[in-house]
């Protein structure tokens, strides 16, 4: 299994010229990888620009999406026009999402449920809040967040571990903890589908990366890859991270 390491911009950068600069200054600094799947999840305003330039370095994906099809749903993007616009992956039941928006598990399993359905791959983001139970979090949000969806589906899916107080807040989580953490989300896979199931499935780490400390996670945190926010947005800095990925 390749490294994977997401960019997700969130509400970044305020133009097209400064998304289309980052753009191409990664694309400068990531050329010839061989170990490691570079996601760039920009806005929508510019994602499906970059997405239909089809640059082969690296993928891209949508920071949400919509469950329904088509219709009437004011301000909301479906999962085939995704698709449809050479997106790959898009980033669900991210911590913010949960936190502004009210999404529920429920809710997204269903948005879980329709991306695959028109093959979008899926980063599904778990994690606590500072003081809640890790394992009592991880087992309701992955059970309630993939109820009903099969066991060959999970290779289409990505697990991120984001413990809510690490993100955007320089606090890290630390190795053992992580390593811990991933340990706990195959167990729970095991138990929901087989023994074997967790095999497919990668799981990312994210929360407060930097290039100083991406290298220990990949290495030692039992991690496929990371999961960028702040530091994905400065080219120099996101370049390192990928080049500790290879
Ligand atoms: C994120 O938004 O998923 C994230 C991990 O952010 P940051 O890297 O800034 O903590």
């Amino acid at each position: 299994m390749k490294n994977i390491i997401v960019a997700n911009w969130k509400m970044n950068p305020q133009t097209y010229q400064e998304a289309e600069d980052l753009i191409k200054n990664i694309l400068e600094g990531i050329k010839d990888l061989n170990n490691t799947e570079v996601v760039i999840c920009p806005p929508f305003t510019w994602l499906t620009d970059f997405s239909h330039k089809n640059e082969a370095q690296i993928l891209f994906g949508a920071q949400n999406v919509f469950h329904k099809e088509s219709g009437a749903f004011t301000g909301e993007i479906s999962p085939l026009m995704l698709k449809n616009s050479k997106v790959d992956y898009v980033i669900l039941g991210h911590s913010e999402r949960r936190k502004y928006f009210g999404e529920t598990n429920e809710l997204i399993n269903q948005k879980i449920k329709s991306s695959l359905s028109v093959g979008l791959k899926v980063i599904f983001c778990v994690g606590e809040n500072e003081g809640e139970n890790k394992e009592e979090v991880l087992v309701s949000q992955i059970t309630e967040g993939l109820q009903g969806i099969s066991e060959k589906d999970l290779g289409n899916i990505t697990v991120a571990y984001e413990p809510v107080w690490a993100i955007g807040t320089g606090k890290n989580c630390g190795i053992e903890e992580t390593q811990d953490a991933v340990a706990s989300i195959k167990k729970i896979i095991e138990k929901l589908y087989s023994q074997n199931a967790s095999e497919v499935l990668a799981v990312l780490y994210g929360g407060s990366v930097k290039s100083e400390n991406s290298g220990d996670y990949l290495k030692d945190g039992g991690v496929n890859g990371l999961l960028v926010g702040g530091a994905s947005l400065k080219a120099e800095e996101f370049i390192k991270i990928v080049k500790s990925a290879e």
